[in-house]
């Protein structure tokens, strides 16, 4: 069942991190290769010819490091880069390796020109990443052997190998780490023509019928992310089933995302009482992430990594170095009226001070 009224203590629908649900569907709907890779063109692009460079000279490939806010496929696109090349693909997560011996042994049981993914990279523990440093540059590991005075260091030789490091906050990457990757790409947010080709990919291979338009209001509302369009895609389907005969058409769709209080724009529940926190709470701001995270009862890097990227997109909110600000197009977007002469607002334009 899906309740609505009690939305702001459910998991958040919009939510762009990994979910159980998500994962029952995931893997039949991650593309298999770069062709089937919607949006992302100069990332593409540039990964087919470092792709085809290093299978052209039978090297592996340069380290990758991928970054931007989750759901926008970095997981789904090492997968594609491994198949590109042939390779088999290791996946872990920065914190899944706890101890330097957990990448040791990870290191040394790769195949020649394996890849090597880890997600949340910027989560390695400091004795972790450096074992990485030499692995990465001289494929090499430095392991210490004994404790105390007796204990001495074995250098030991490593397979060549890609890694493919993904994170969701890229500045938080030591320099040294940063550095070691020969290929840094950055994923954007998606279009709404891009979001609709996907929900309707993922509609065709879900076997749910679904009309272009019925697609594109889902896409409009799914805040640039594909995994959160396909799992609107299911969650209108239910709606699909329950009021009509099955086919997602677009008065279905913008029913049921009402419904599920996502506004026509793709803001939920949490967006509009931050925004309104600034507006009404902080006259507009500028007020700092922390004071404006405890005001509405959130974590600040919810606020940061989830809806931070997506109001600024829509030019909703602004970051000044003295805190956020909301926009003249927040205020109007959320029915109130924009302060008569305010230089933080006016044409949704920030004067940034300085
Ligand atoms: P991330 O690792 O960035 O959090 P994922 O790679 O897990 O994101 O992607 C989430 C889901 O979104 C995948 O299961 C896949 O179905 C879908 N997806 C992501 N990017 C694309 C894309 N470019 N084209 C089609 N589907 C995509």
């Amino acid at each position: 069942m899906i309740q609505t009224e009690d939305m702001e203590f459910a998991p958040r629908i919009i939510t762009p991190e990994n979910t159980q649900e998500d994962s029952d569907t995931e893997i039949s709907l991650r593309p298999q290769n770069l062709h089937e890779y919607i949006g992302q063109d100069k990332v593409k692009e540039n990964l087919a010819i470092y792709i085809e460079a290093a299978k052209r000279r039978s090297e592996p490939l340069d380290h990758v490091l991928l970054y931007g806010p989750p759901g926008l496929g970095k997981t789904t696109l090492s997968a594609i880069i491994a198949h590109e090349l042939g390779v088999n693909l290791r996946v872990t997560t920065g914190p899944a390796i706890e101890k330097p011996g957990d990448l040791v042994s990870l290191l040394t049981s790769l195949s020649d020109n394996d890849v090597l993914f880890i997600d949340e990279i910027h989560r390695l523990s400091r004795a972790v990443e450096e074992i990485l440093y030499p692995a990465l540059e001289d494929r090499v590991i430095d392991i210490i052997i004994g404790k105390g005075p007796s204990a001495r260091s074995i250098r030991m030789d490593l397979k060549p190998f890609t890694l493919i490091g993904a994170t969701t906050r890229a500045g938080q990457l030591s320099a040294p780490l940063r550095d070691r990757f020969g290929v840094i790409q950055r994923l954007e947010l998606y279009t709404r023509e891009q979001l609709t080709d996907i929900v309707r990919r993922s509609a065709m291979i879900l076997g749910i019928p679904c009309e272009t338009d019925g697609a594109s209001e889902i896409a409009g509302r799914a805040r640039g992310t594909p995994r959160i369009a396909n799992r609107l895609l299911k969650r209108v389907r239910d709606f699909a089933d329950v009021m009509g005969n099955g086919q997602i058409t677009k008065e279905i769709a913008s029913i049921a995302l009402s419904r599920l209080d996502i506004d026509e724009l793709g803001l939920d529940s949490l967006d509009r009482r931050m925004l309104e926190m600034i507006i009404k709470g902080y006259s507009g701001g500028p007020v700092g992430l922390e004071t404006l995270a405890s005001a509405i009862n959130e974590e600040s890097v919810t606020l940061e990594d989830i809806c931070e990227p997506f109001l600024m997109q829509l030019g909703f909110l602004g970051r000044t170095p003295r805190g956020r600000v909301a926009t003249r197009l927040a205020y109007e977007h959320l029915g109130y009226a924009p302060p008569e002469k305010n230089e933080k607002t006016d044409d949704g334009q920030l004067s940034f001070e300085q």
